[in-house]
């Protein structure tokens, strides 16, 4: 069985206790590896390898090389698409084609961000007569990443990657249950020519790993993707350093249905969006609020769709893998025990060949679902989609608002004055007209409102809250 190890100033390492965690592949339950578990003795030395490195080699680097290195390091991911998606696909659990998605995503941030290194630049402002003044764009030092375990390759696109280019040295904290195609990751980047420490990887527990990395007085920002409950602790580890924290949380994203939507394009973008990744997504649209005069027949159509989904192994590539580990399986369990008053529309399959011991269930169709009902309300993290029923479109934006969350919302119309007015409207980090999630959408910032957290990664924005704007003042007379 294979044994992995962190990644610290350039190079592999045990944990400093020897410690290690199972690797569990979700397919069928078994365990195929082990983590080291990585403690604060293990943070301490990744901090002070990923501070040496930016006061020196990295930091040192001219713009061009760190674009040059960025650029390397995606081309070596898409050459390794096929290992790097075969290992998601049994670390995850997730379909082998929106693994190799994840792999190409990754790919794509380095493509992005490298041109920007070099273009990542203040400005000048016109002050007073005898003074020029000047805005610098500088790095905050080394940033820390905690990660979860349903996106592990296109979050650290969209955070690592954006942190470098900014001009940072990371310690990467991936989640517990999927920390694999981190460390590959990892190996790649000293294979690509990242100088040592530049990137560092400790994986580990939350309480054991996370918490120390996220309170350590050597770190200058934290990029927390995760939970409502663990990103409040993130809050206030980050307040006692003074620490600025961009958090990416949960979400409970609704898609907007209007009875003038062209529902034939809207339904597979609708079904897709609730089903990724089993619905372990925090952008999963989970609930469809429909239009009254369409929604017999629209709710016909997707029952139709669920009824059709199949659920197995990932590398059988079915519409869902299974989730991630036997507490998500309870949760989800633990949400649909909640649902005796609701009318189940449709629920799709498990093939006769998913193994025993994988943690598989299948997606539910929910018709009628109340806005104020659990379903509606709380983030399952999983295959489960609410229809909720609505009139007109003043109504259709106070359920979508309905909400604690604000990640992600989708409007279907194609009347485009209300495209503009309902896309106002919605208390939400991103809204797509006629779309879901633009295909990935490296370009575009992302993050949430209200409990979806705030900061924004990917697009140029990101590298706003990966850096300080310094501003000098000269008085030269
Ligand atoms: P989680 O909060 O349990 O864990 C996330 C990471 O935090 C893991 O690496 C974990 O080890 C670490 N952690 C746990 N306790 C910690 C502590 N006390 N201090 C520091 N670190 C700690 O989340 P999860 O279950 O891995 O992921 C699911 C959640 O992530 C969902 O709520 C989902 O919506 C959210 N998510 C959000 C986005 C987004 O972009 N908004 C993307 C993916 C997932």
């Amino acid at each position: 069985m294979q044994k992995h190890q962190l990644l610290i100033d350039g190079k592999w390492l045990d944990a400093e206790d020897g410690g290690t965690i199972p690797v569990i592949n979700p397919n069928n339950g078994l365990e195929h590896g082990a983590l080291a578990r990585g403690n604060s003795r293990d943070i301490d030395k990744a901090v002070a390898a990923a501070n040496k490195a930016f006061f020196g080699s990295w930091g040192k680097m001219a713009a061009l090389e760190k674009g040059r290195l960025i650029y390397r390091l995606g081309e070596l991911i898409l050459k390794n698409e096929d290992e790097l998606s075969h290992i998601e696909a049994n670390d995850v659990g997730k379909p082998l084609t929106q693994s190799r998605n994840d792999v190409k995503a990754l790919a794509r941030y380095c493509e992005f961000y490298a041109g920007a290194v070099d273009k990542t630049h203040g400005e000048t402002i016109p002050y007073q007569e005898g003074y020029t003044v000047l805005t610098l764009r500088e790095p905050h030092g080394v940033t820390a990443h905690i990660i979860p375990w349903n996106y592990p390759m296109q979050i650290i696109g969209r955070s690592v990657i954006g942190s470098l280019t900014a001009g940072n040295c990371v310690v990467i904290k991936p989640g517990e249950d999927a920390s694999l195609t981190t460390l590959f990751f990892g190996k790649l980047a000293l294979e690509a020519g990242f100088p040592a420490g530049t990137i560092n990887i400790v994986t580990g527990y939350g309480l054991e790993a996370g918490a120390p990395l996220s309170a350590h007085s050597g770190i200058n920002h934290i990029s927390f993707t995760g939970s409502n409950q663990v990103g409040t602790l993130i809050q206030k580890a980050a307040a006692d350093n003074t620490v600025p924290v961009t958090l990416e949380l949960g979400g409970k994203s609704p898609q907007l249905i209007f009875a003038d939507a062209d529902l034939d394009a809207a339904l597979p973008f609708v079904v897709n969006a609730a089903i990724q990744n089993a619905g372990q997504t925090c952008s999963a649209g989970s609930r469809v609020l429909v239009e009254s005069q369409i929604y017999d027949t629209f709710s016909q159509m997707l029952a139709k769709r669920f009824a059709e989904l199949t659920v197995g192994p990932a590398e059988a590539d079915y519409s869902t893998g299974p989730l991630i580990n036997p507490s998500q399986l309870a949760r989800v369990n633990d949400f649909l025990a909640q649902t005796n008053d609701l009318k189940i529309l449709a629920r799709g399959t498990i093939v006769d060949d998913a193994p025993q011991g994988g943690y598989y269930t299948v997606p539910v169709l929910f018709g009628e679902v109340p806005p104020s009902h659990v379903l509606a309300q709380e983030e399952i993290f999983g295959p489960v989609l609410s229809l909720i029923r609505f009139s007109g479109e003043e109504e259709a934006i106070t359920i979508a608002n309905g909400t604690n969350y604000g990640l992600v919302a989708s409007v279907w119309t194609t009347d485009g004055a209300r495209q503009l007015r309902v896309a106002r409207a919605l208390q939400s980090g991103q809204v797509f007209i006629n779309n879901y999630g633009a295909g990935g959408g490296v370009e575009l910032p992302f993050g949430g409102v209200k409990g979806s957290g705030y900061g924004r990664e990917k697009g140029l924005e990101a590298l706003k809250s990966f850096s300080n704007l310094k501003t000098i003042a000269i008085h030269h007379g």
